[in-house]
Protein backbone atom coordinates (compact mmCIF):
# COMPACT_ATOMS: atom_id res chain seq x y z
CA UNK A 1 0.00 0.00 0.00
CA UNK A 2 1.27 3.37 -1.02
CA UNK A 3 1.30 5.41 1.85
CA UNK A 4 0.09 9.46 1.55
CA UNK A 5 2.57 11.85 2.33
CA UNK A 6 3.10 13.49 5.30
CA UNK A 7 1.13 16.51 5.67
CA UNK A 8 -1.75 14.54 4.98
CA UNK A 9 -0.81 12.49 7.70
CA UNK A 10 -0.43 15.22 9.47
CA UNK A 11 -4.41 16.28 8.60
CA UNK A 12 -5.47 13.11 9.02
CA UNK A 13 -4.16 12.72 12.83
CA UNK A 14 -5.51 16.19 13.64
CA UNK A 15 -8.96 15.48 12.22
CA UNK A 16 -8.75 12.14 14.52
CA UNK A 17 -7.78 13.83 17.47
CA UNK A 18 -10.48 16.79 17.02
CA UNK A 19 -12.96 14.59 16.51
CA UNK A 20 -12.19 12.06 19.50
CA UNK A 21 -12.03 15.78 22.01
CA UNK A 22 -15.04 16.70 20.41
CA UNK A 23 -16.20 13.20 21.64
CA UNK A 24 -14.82 13.16 25.20
CA UNK A 25 -15.86 14.56 28.45
CA UNK A 26 -12.10 13.25 30.38
CA UNK A 27 -9.33 12.91 26.98
CA UNK A 28 -5.93 12.45 28.47
CA UNK A 29 -2.56 11.95 26.88
CA UNK A 30 0.47 9.51 28.15
CA UNK A 31 4.07 10.77 27.42
CA UNK A 32 7.42 9.27 27.42
CA UNK A 33 8.75 12.57 26.36
CA UNK A 34 9.99 10.25 23.60
CA UNK A 35 9.94 11.90 19.88
CA UNK A 36 6.48 10.72 19.55
CA UNK A 37 4.76 11.75 22.46
CA UNK A 38 6.42 14.96 22.23
CA UNK A 39 5.45 15.06 18.28
CA UNK A 40 1.81 14.05 19.75
CA UNK A 41 1.24 16.45 22.64
CA UNK A 42 2.50 19.48 20.30
CA UNK A 43 -0.65 18.24 18.26
CA UNK A 44 -3.06 18.18 20.90
CA UNK A 45 -2.30 21.15 22.35
CA UNK A 46 -3.13 22.96 19.65
CA UNK A 47 -6.83 21.87 19.98
CA UNK A 48 -6.54 21.34 23.47
CA UNK A 49 -3.90 23.06 25.67
CA UNK A 50 -4.83 21.90 29.09
CA UNK A 51 -4.88 17.92 28.36
CA UNK A 52 -3.37 16.14 31.02
CA UNK A 53 -0.06 14.48 30.41
CA UNK A 54 0.28 11.71 32.23
CA UNK A 55 3.93 10.68 32.73
CA UNK A 56 4.83 7.62 34.50
CA UNK A 57 7.41 8.74 36.65
CA UNK A 58 8.85 5.26 37.74
CA UNK A 59 12.21 6.74 39.64
CA UNK A 60 15.15 4.91 37.37
CA UNK A 61 14.47 7.70 34.64
CA UNK A 62 17.60 9.01 33.18
CA UNK A 63 18.58 12.33 34.23
CA UNK A 64 18.65 14.05 30.72
CA UNK A 65 14.36 12.55 30.55
CA UNK A 66 13.66 14.32 33.47
CA UNK A 67 15.27 17.65 32.84
CA UNK A 68 13.90 17.79 29.34
CA UNK A 69 10.18 16.65 30.41
CA UNK A 70 10.74 19.68 32.80
CA UNK A 71 11.85 22.05 30.17
CA UNK A 72 9.04 20.84 27.64
CA UNK A 73 6.15 21.47 30.30
CA UNK A 74 7.51 24.64 31.26
CA UNK A 75 7.90 25.68 27.85
CA UNK A 76 4.48 24.65 26.63
CA UNK A 77 2.70 25.17 29.85
CA UNK A 78 1.24 21.55 30.40
CA UNK A 79 -1.04 20.25 32.81
CA UNK A 80 1.73 17.28 33.46
CA UNK A 81 0.73 14.79 36.21
CA UNK A 82 3.60 12.59 37.31
CA UNK A 83 2.00 8.89 38.55
CA UNK A 84 4.05 7.15 40.61
CA UNK A 85 3.96 3.66 42.69
CA UNK A 86 2.49 3.94 46.09
CA UNK A 87 6.35 2.55 47.59
CA UNK A 88 9.31 4.73 46.87
CA UNK A 89 12.48 2.91 44.99
CA UNK A 90 14.15 2.94 47.78
CA UNK A 91 10.95 1.38 49.52
CA UNK A 92 10.76 -0.75 47.06
CA UNK A 93 14.48 -1.94 46.90
CA UNK A 94 14.90 -2.35 50.40
CA UNK A 95 11.57 -5.14 50.03
CA UNK A 96 12.64 -7.07 46.99
CA UNK A 97 15.65 -5.78 46.07
CA UNK A 98 16.92 -4.86 42.54
CA UNK A 99 13.32 -5.95 40.42
CA UNK A 100 14.38 -4.44 37.27
CA UNK A 101 17.58 -7.40 37.38
CA UNK A 102 15.52 -10.16 38.86
CA UNK A 103 11.78 -9.74 38.26
CA UNK A 104 11.21 -6.85 35.28
CA UNK A 105 7.61 -7.49 35.13
CA UNK A 106 6.89 -7.29 38.56
CA UNK A 107 8.89 -3.99 38.59
CA UNK A 108 6.73 -2.79 35.69
CA UNK A 109 3.70 -3.98 37.55
CA UNK A 110 4.45 -1.92 40.01
CA UNK A 111 5.53 0.86 39.15
CA UNK A 112 4.21 1.34 35.61
CA UNK A 113 1.03 -0.80 35.12
CA UNK A 114 -0.56 -0.08 38.26
CA UNK A 115 0.04 3.56 39.10
CA UNK A 116 -0.90 4.13 34.98
CA UNK A 117 -4.50 1.99 35.57
CA UNK A 118 -5.25 3.71 38.69
CA UNK A 119 -4.84 7.59 36.88
CA UNK A 120 -6.21 5.85 33.69
CA UNK A 121 -9.99 5.64 35.89
CA UNK A 122 -10.10 9.67 36.35
CA UNK A 123 -10.41 9.66 32.03
CA UNK A 124 -12.47 8.29 29.27
CA UNK A 125 -10.34 9.04 26.40
CA UNK A 126 -6.75 7.97 26.37
CA UNK A 127 -4.25 9.08 23.66
CA UNK A 128 -1.07 7.54 22.84
CA UNK A 129 1.72 7.98 20.76
CA UNK A 130 2.25 4.44 19.73
CA UNK A 131 3.50 3.22 16.54
CA UNK A 132 2.84 0.38 14.41
CA UNK A 133 6.36 0.15 13.58
CA UNK A 134 7.82 0.52 16.87
CA UNK A 135 7.81 -3.65 17.56
CA UNK A 136 6.39 -7.09 16.24
CA UNK A 137 3.78 -6.41 19.29
CA UNK A 138 2.40 -3.37 17.59
CA UNK A 139 2.12 -4.26 13.96
CA UNK A 140 -1.54 -4.57 13.97
CA UNK A 141 -2.13 -1.43 16.48
CA UNK A 142 -5.53 0.62 15.29
CA UNK A 143 -5.79 4.36 16.04
CA UNK A 144 -9.20 3.72 17.53
CA UNK A 145 -9.44 1.26 19.81
CA UNK A 146 -11.22 -0.08 23.22
CA UNK A 147 -8.95 -0.89 26.48
CA UNK A 148 -10.69 -2.47 29.69
CA UNK A 149 -8.93 -1.50 32.88
CA UNK A 150 -8.66 -4.12 35.55
CA UNK A 151 -11.58 -2.59 37.47
CA UNK A 152 -13.65 -3.10 34.02
CA UNK A 153 -14.26 0.63 33.29
CA UNK A 154 -13.49 0.65 29.40
CA UNK A 155 -11.57 3.63 27.74
CA UNK A 156 -11.24 4.79 24.12
CA UNK A 157 -7.47 4.45 23.63
CA UNK A 158 -6.84 6.19 20.30
CA UNK A 159 -3.30 6.34 18.65
CA UNK A 160 -3.28 8.82 15.88
CA UNK A 161 0.46 8.17 14.69
CA UNK A 162 -0.11 4.27 14.91
CA UNK A 163 1.00 4.62 10.86
CA UNK A 164 3.92 7.06 11.14
CA UNK A 165 7.46 6.09 10.78
CA UNK A 166 10.12 7.11 12.89
CA UNK A 167 11.69 9.08 10.04
CA UNK A 168 7.88 11.27 9.57
CA UNK A 169 8.04 12.00 13.47
CA UNK A 170 11.52 13.54 13.35
CA UNK A 171 10.15 15.14 10.30
CA UNK A 172 7.26 17.00 12.20
CA UNK A 173 9.99 18.01 15.03
CA UNK A 174 11.87 19.35 12.69
CA UNK A 175 9.11 21.17 10.78
CA UNK A 176 7.95 22.64 13.64
CA UNK A 177 11.12 23.64 15.19
CA UNK A 178 10.68 21.01 18.44
CA UNK A 179 13.98 20.00 20.12
CA UNK A 180 14.44 16.88 21.03
CA UNK A 181 15.63 14.33 24.33
CA UNK A 182 19.45 14.43 23.98
CA UNK A 183 19.51 10.84 24.78
CA UNK A 184 18.85 10.35 20.82
CA UNK A 185 21.90 12.32 19.76
CA UNK A 186 23.76 9.32 21.73
CA UNK A 187 22.38 6.37 19.70
CA UNK A 188 19.05 5.60 21.16
CA UNK A 189 16.20 5.08 19.44
CA UNK A 190 14.21 4.13 22.23
CA UNK A 191 14.11 5.27 25.93
CA UNK A 192 12.67 4.24 29.08
CA UNK A 193 14.01 3.73 32.70
CA UNK A 194 17.56 3.99 32.79
CA UNK A 195 18.40 0.21 34.07
CA UNK A 196 16.35 -1.07 30.95
CA UNK A 197 17.46 0.96 28.20
CA UNK A 198 20.78 0.35 25.79
CA UNK A 199 22.19 1.32 23.36
CA UNK A 200 19.84 -0.43 19.63
CA UNK A 201 21.34 -3.73 18.81
CA UNK A 202 19.66 -4.06 15.69
CA UNK A 203 19.67 -0.70 13.18
CA UNK A 204 16.22 -2.74 11.99
CA UNK A 205 14.87 -2.54 15.66
CA UNK A 206 14.13 0.51 17.26
CA UNK A 207 13.13 -1.23 20.68
CA UNK A 208 15.70 -3.44 20.79
CA UNK A 209 17.84 -1.68 23.24
CA UNK A 210 14.94 -1.96 25.76
CA UNK A 211 15.36 -4.88 28.79
CA UNK A 212 18.06 -6.55 27.11
CA UNK A 213 18.74 -10.07 27.49
CA UNK A 214 15.63 -9.72 30.05
CA UNK A 215 13.28 -11.41 27.77
CA UNK A 216 10.72 -8.70 27.75
CA UNK A 217 9.43 -6.74 24.67
CA UNK A 218 6.71 -4.54 26.74
CA UNK A 219 6.26 -2.81 29.68
CA UNK A 220 2.59 -3.98 29.98
CA UNK A 221 0.48 -0.53 30.13
CA UNK A 222 -0.46 -1.27 26.68
CA UNK A 223 -1.72 -4.75 27.49
CA UNK A 224 -5.60 -4.80 28.96
CA UNK A 225 -7.47 -6.99 31.27
CA UNK A 226 -8.92 -10.11 30.21
S1 LIG B 1 11.41 -0.45 32.77
FE1 LIG B 1 12.86 -1.44 34.20
S2 LIG B 1 13.22 0.00 35.91
FE2 LIG B 1 11.41 0.71 34.72
S3 LIG B 1 9.67 -0.10 35.83
FE3 LIG B 1 10.16 -1.61 34.22
S4 LIG B 1 11.66 -3.07 35.09
FE4 LIG B 1 11.48 -1.28 36.49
Amino acid sequence: MIEPPIDVKTQTASALIADLLRQSGAPCVTSSFQHECVALVHMIIQQRPDIPVLFLETGYHFPETLAYRDKITAQWKLKLINLEAKQSVAGQEAQFGILNQTAPDKCCRLRKVEPLFSGLAHYDTWFTALRREQSPTRANLQEVESFKLPSGKTLKKISPLARWTVKEIWGYLHRHGIEHLSLYDQGYTSIGCKPCTALPVSADDQRSGRWQGKGKLECGIHIQAE
